[in-house]
């Protein structure tokens, strides 16, 4: 297994390579944290124009900060009304019956071939629902050499089931398999895509010439993909805390990508959710998320509730106003704040909890999982300092922060991007069981 994981960072990335890795979540703090800008004495005494040059200044501005106390930041709770989809996806099927024990598919050991060098030609034939990405992510392939190689238009987004696609694969997961699932009662589209590690909304759309629910005593088409199956129907994960369901995977990168069956952050003494219904990530990013946040309680003396943002939402892609947040690995996490400050406050230099945040990010950084953390880099010199003052010796803050090399450095785990002075941005790797999930690990972050 390992060996195609090695492959997935090396051979995908190139498909997204073009892609800008820098993340612009100015929303994200626009909503609960941006830091108070532009707020000039009124006689101009600084002498320096409009503010903006100097608007991430931080630490030469104590007074302005205190004024900034008086404004409460909204915090938007969860909507009243559930996602109407879901709750399609969750209506129990129609119709009686008795339950029977569910046997186990036999789908075959589940091993992916990892390809080395130029090989034959591999044909592959569309299953319902997939996407020309998906089939170019599956395989390690960059999108656009597949299409180029099979003449594939770049509006086309789908293809018709069984079309034949020809390829040359990097990596090569076993096919998906047709599997005809007699309903029971007490079935959903949604129970059933999780038994399976099927999307249900996938499911739903695959079967669309059966009624909107499932009716008992009927059969529906699941393709089965062998990997993610053999995760979800074999013994527990254990990389995996109890409660964190198996099967939710990521397919393709962050910033074009979707979510198979989210898993929601689960309740923990060391979090609240900002936005449960964008809370959602892969089995493997919300289980390391998890592990990070008990590490944290073991390291850190804060007591206070970290502020969790969005991850992604139940089935990932677009999520307003994020570019990526879109496979479940991407996670916004308020800035820890001081014991006196009161909680909605804006986020502003002298009000985080420095020492606190340096302990977050080695928690995060413990997990072994997290590709990248985005942060401004002028909020990173105060995270230098803290941690100097924390006796963390040179190499290690340098290992872990960008500064002071500048915000361009292709170093350190923390990096420079516009928009994440009041929050910081964790990405997750891909999971040992997501076949289509496209890793960064080779963009041009860390180039050396
Ligand atoms: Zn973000």
């Amino acid at each position: 297994m390992l060996s195609w994981v090695l492959l997935t960072g090396l051979g995908v990335g190139m498909a997204v390579a073009a892609m800008a890795w820098p993340e612009f979540d100015a929303w994200e703090d626009s909503l609960w944290d941006r830091m108070p800008t532009s707020r000039k004495p009124k006689d101009g005494s600084d002498g320096k124009g409009d503010g903006k040059a100097d608007e991430l200044g931080a630490g030469e501005s104590g007074g302005l900060e205190e004024a900034a106390l008086d404004e409460a930041i909204p915090v938007y709770g969860a909507p009243d009304t559930p996602d109407p989809e879901s709750v399609l996806d969750e209506l129990p099927a129609e119709g009686e019956g008795d339950r029977r024990a569910l046997a186990r598919v036999d789908v075959g050991d589940g091993s992916v071939q990892t390809v080395d060098g130029e090989k034959d030609w591999l044909v592959h034939r569309v299953v319902p629902m997939e996407t020309v990405d998906q089939i170019a992510h599956r395989y390690g392939v960059r999108v656009d050499s597949l299409r180029m190689w099979n003449g594939i238009k770049p509006e086309t987004v789908k293809l018709k089931e069984g079309t034949r696609i020809k390829l040359h694969p990097r990596k090569i997961p076993p096919p998906r398999r047709k599997y005809e699932y007699w309903v029971q009662p007490g079935d959903s589209w949604w129970s059933i895509g999780t038994t399976f590690g099927v999307d249900s909304r996938d499911l739903r759309a695959a079967n669309w010439s059966t009624p909107q629910r499932p009716q008992v005593g009927t059969t529906v088409d699941v393709w089965i993909d062998p990997v993610v199956y053999l995760w979800v129907s074999g013994e527990t994960d254990s990389h995996v805390p109890d409660g964190v369901r198996l099967g939710a995977v990521g397919i393709g990168p962050p910033q074009n990508g979707r979510l198979v069956n989210g898993v929601q952050l689960p309740p923990h003494e060391a979090y609240t959710l900002k936005l449960p219904p964008t809370a959602y990530g892969t089995t493997h990013a919300v289980a390391h998320v998890v592990h990070a946040m008990d590490e944290f309680q073991r390291r850190s003396k804060y007591r206070r509730k970290l502020m969790m943002g969005s991850m992604s939402g139940k089935h990932g892609g677009h999520l307003t106003p994020h570019v990526s947040h879109q496979t479940g690995r991407d996670l916004d996490i308020r800035l820890p704040l001081l014991e006196d400050v009161q909680e909605f406050a804006p986020v502003t230099p002298s009000r985080v909890d420095w020492v606190a945040l340096w302990h977050l990010v080695e928690s995060f950084d413990v997990t072994g999982q997290v590709v990248i953390i985005f942060l401004d880099y002028e909020m990173q010199e105060r995270l230098y300092r803290a941690a100097a003052a924390l006796e963390v010796d040179e190499q290690r803050r340098k290992e872990v922060l960008q500064w002071p090399r500048g915000n361009k450095a292709n170093l350190g785990l923390v990096r420079h991007s516009p928009g994440h002075e009041g929050h910081i941005h964790v990405r997750m790797t891909c999971g040992p069981n997501e076949p289509e999930c496209v890793s960064e690990a080779d963009f041009d972050v860390d180039a050396d």
